[in-house]
């Protein structure tokens, strides 16, 4: 199910899961919700879906280019991000985008540009972006996140698809936390590939960050619950709860001082059976 990573918004899964099944998405996209509702979660699907290399049924998880886009290492899908922390992306970065997205992918069918916080764009900067939203490559695609779609120009919005999204219920709740639910379902989407490159590249990349620990039981509680899920509903329950007992020998270690960086390492370590 490649929707199951997107907590609640049943309607637009509803919605979109024939265009996965049949591999047919378009190339301009708003994201449009409040934090927390998920966008950020069904961006990565899709930018997935886009670059996969199967006819149909995208994202399918396991091709190279799914494997790639999940470890956050496709050269394809690339994501604008504003050059200082708390600014908006300039309208220089969307000419740089411009001149890129005339350059073929380098690997995948599609050329895919994330834009988070696109409604912070200055009228300047959007404008720049209308002929390429209309007019781009047919192999160019863009994904525009926003709280608020109001803030965008109804010209950027004629030219894009919109999927609204709503926050699920329960997300008020101080357990909730998207970020470590998205992060829970690429660790368990790779550790159920056996992708052991996929979770060493993403070991290396949180090995950086520091964590609480009460966040990384969290992390643990996420993971046993995918995991449990799977045996059930997957197609390859032996894997998922090898998956089970390698959270449970984490949880174990509680007594011992344990980074996220070392709870990734450990997972990859057991990812063959090792
Ligand atoms: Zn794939």
């Amino acid at each position: 199910m490649p929707l199951s990573a997107l907590a609640g918004n049943a309607a637009l899964k509803e919605q979109l899961l024939p265009r996965l099944r049949q591999g047919q998405l378009g190339h301009a996209f708003i994201l449009s919700g409040p934090a927390g509702a998920g966008k950020g979660t069904l961006a990565a699907i899709l930018a997935r879906a886009l670059v996969c290399s199967q006819e149909q049924d995208k994202p399918c998880g396991c091709c190279p280019a799914c494997k790639k886009a999940l470890a956050g290492i496709h050269p394809d899908i690339i994501t604008l991000r504003p050059e200082e922390e708390g600014k908006a992306i300039t309208v220089d970065q969307i000419r740089w985008l411009r001149s890129d997205a005339h350059i073929r992918p380098n690997e995948a069918a599609r050329k895919v540009y994330v834009l988070p916080e696109a409604d912070r764009l200055r009228d300047e900067a959007q404008n720049a972006m209308l002929k390429l939203l209309e007019d781009g490559p047919p192999y160019a695609a863009f994904l525009l996140l926003a709280e608020n779609a109001g803030g965008l120009l109804t010209t950027v919005r004629s030219r894009c698809q919109e999927l609204s999204l709503t926050r699920p219920q329960g997300a008020d709740d101080p357990c909730s936390d998207p970020d470590l639910d998205a992060l829970a379902g690429q660790l368990a989407d790779l550790w159920m590939a056996r992708d052991e490159q996929g979770l060493l590249r993403l070991c290396v990349e949180i090995e950086r960050t520091k964590w609480e620990r009460a966040r990384c039981f969290a992390l643990l509680d996420r993971l046993s619950a995918r995991f449990t899920r799977q045996m059930t509903q997957g197609s390859d329950p032996r894997q998922a709860l090898r998956g089970v007992q390698v959270v449970e020998q984490l949880r174990g270690t509680r007594a011992y001082n344990m980074s996220v960086g070392h709870m990734v390492g450990w997972l990859c370590a057991s990812v063959m059976g090792k």
